[in-house]
């Protein structure tokens, strides 16, 4: 594909499939400014979840790769090419980054679909513009935060200034693959840092290619760099990496874990963590609308497969409702039904690889070995394409201490779970180790705020699922994480704060 020149956005499975074909899958690192194999020369396949096809050989960095990266960054970042740069040209640049994004949105949403797995029609109207609305929003931040001047006596002068850390590394998951790398790099990149983004290596490709067009947008040498492999290798060598300042992450909590000894075994990096969520979605009888409440009910569990760290997986029903509900539900769920991820037509795309799959598959077993009634769904479907789909499922009768409510699954696989009263619903909620997002369905304004209130989550949506853009912070309560993306918070993670004190002669 020429990649100077945006195409038109395809308007069928047959033309996504032509762009494909013409498409040129880059797999190798991009470090210092340019395209680099890993120095070992390791390859691991890169093979996509909606045929089973190779699509490309990804370099697989390791320990020395890690090593050339940071010194890079290290020397990009003390040269002042980039953090010594006026936050003005900073944003323009960011901003140039955000158009080529949007620019060459076609491109980007094929190479997350092929390799992750999602429908055409998310990648290229959800993925696509959120990343470069993260981009540009931030940028346009950047020279409007400000300083501040502490109370001081009259002789004396107190700056509070906020500095760049330094070498930033963000390794990220593969469920959105270019939003969770734009959700760092952007305001990593605004604040003067130079960044090193370790893609999962379930989904390499968008990364690497962001990488080549932030060249295009004047991004300097070594500022940003990109380091496809695995996490045990490359991604443990960043935690444990001496000369890395700070360690940004969003995948799961067992590995968050991980990364928290990490830094404390090395240099005591700053970490900075979003991780997995459980989170309940609670339907009183008296929400405005049960018919909505059930579409976005079905939404919530079914888009990008269920692979969302903020998935309402637990649903929890006012028991008056429950079986009105279900039934709902299982009506919106027609619109959701598995199909080949190029079909722009197609609402549910395939699981992202067979270890996803088979985990999936295995909570469903677990599900009906506990006692849960299955509903709807339940089974892998499509497997004669090659690609990996299962069908969105719903188990009713479940207990929040059964496996299945307790634990994060990715998958788009829904736990019901009945209450009485409000009192009841938010006990229910808040027995969980996560605490990333949960909504309440009321027409009543004291339940909606007094539930809202007490409930132990980043994010509360009120009548909605998944509600908020840039402006909102993004974080988790608990093992979900600590630290905000997006917003002005999302700052505080990317720099110091200073204080420079003047006594006047
Ligand atoms: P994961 O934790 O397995 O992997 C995430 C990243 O960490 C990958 O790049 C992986 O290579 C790397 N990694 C793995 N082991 C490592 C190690 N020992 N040292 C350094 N790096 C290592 O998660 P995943 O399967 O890619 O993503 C799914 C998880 O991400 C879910 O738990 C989901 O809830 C979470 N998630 C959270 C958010 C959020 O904002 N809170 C958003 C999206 C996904």
């Amino acid at each position: 594909m020429n990649h100077s020149k945006p195409s038109h956005t395809p308007t069928d499975q047959t033309g996504w499939q032509a762009l494909a074909s013409q498409l040129t899958l880059e797999g190798r690192a991009w470090l210092d400014g340019g395209y680099q194999g890993a120095s070992s020369g390791e390859t691991f396949a890169c093979i996509s979840p909606v045929d089973g096809r190779e699509l490309a050989r990804v370099a697989s960095c390791d320990q020395s790769d890690a090593d050339l990266a940071v010194a890079a960054a290290r020397k990009a970042f003390d040269s002042g090419v980039w953090s010594h740069l006026a936050p003005t040209k900073r944003k323009a640049v960011l901003l140039r980054f955000a158009d080529l994004i949007e620019a060459h949105g076609d491109e980007l949403a094929l190479l997350e679909t092929l390799d992750m797995g999602k429908p055409i029609r998310h990648a290229r109207t959800v993925d696509v513009p959120a990343t470069a609305r993260a981009t540009r929003w931030t940028a346009e931040a950047i020279d409007k935060v400000y300083g501040e001047l502490a109370a001081t006596p009259h002789d004396q002068i107190g700056m509070i200034s906020r500095e760049p850390i330094g070498v930033v590394a963000a390794i990220v998951p593969w469920n959105f693959p270019m939003i969770m790398a734009a959700w760092k790099i952007a305001p990593a990149l605004a604040t003067g840092n130079s960044v090193i983004l370790k893609p999962s290596e379930k989904s390499p490709l968008t990364a690497i290619r962001l990488a080549a067009l932030a060249k295009e947008a004047g991004i300097p040498d070594g500022v940003f760099n990109v380091l496809p492999g695995y996490g045990h290798t490359v991604g443990k060598a960043l935690a444990l990496h001496m000369d890395v300042d700070c360690l940004v992450f969003t995948g799961s909590t067992n590995v968050a874990k991980q990364l928290m000894i990490c830094a404390g075994q090395s240099n005591m990096k700053r970490v900075w963590l979003e991780a997995g969520g459980k989170s309940p979605n609670i339907v009183f009888a008296d929400a405005p609308d049960l018919k909505k409440a059930a579409a976005e009910a079905a939404s919530a569990i079914a888009f990008n497969q269920g692979e969302v760290c903020t998935a309402g997986s637990r649903l929890l029903v006012q028991e008056t409702i429950r079986t009105e509900f279900i039934g709902l539900i299982r009506e919106a769920l027609k619109t959701w039904r598995p199909g080949h991820p190029l079909d722009p037509a197609t609402t549910c795309g395939a699981i992202v690889d067979q270890a996803q799959l088979d985990r999936i598959i295995e909570y469903i077993g677990i599900g009906q070995s506990e006692g849960a009634t299955l509903v709807e769904g339940g089974k892998r479907v499509m497997e004669e394409t090659g690609g990996l789909f299962v069908q969105p499922t719903v188990f009713d009768g479940v207990n929040n201490r059964m496996r299945i409510a307790s634990e994060e699954i990715f998958g788009p696989v829904l736990s019901v779970i009945g209450f009485s009263t409000a009192e009841e619903a938010v006990a229910i909620a808040n027995d969980s180790i996560y605490g990333l997002a949960a909504a309440v369905w009321t027409s009543n304004i004291n339940t909606a705020h007094k539930v809202a209130k007490a409930l132990r989550a980043g994010s509360v949506w009120i009548n909605h699922y998944d509600g908020g853009d840039m402006t909102a912070p993004f974080g988790g309560f608990k093992q979900s994480g600590n630290g905000r993306d997006k917003s002005l918070h999302a700052f505080d993670k990317y720099t110091e704060v200073k204080a420079t004190w003047l006594v006047l002669e």
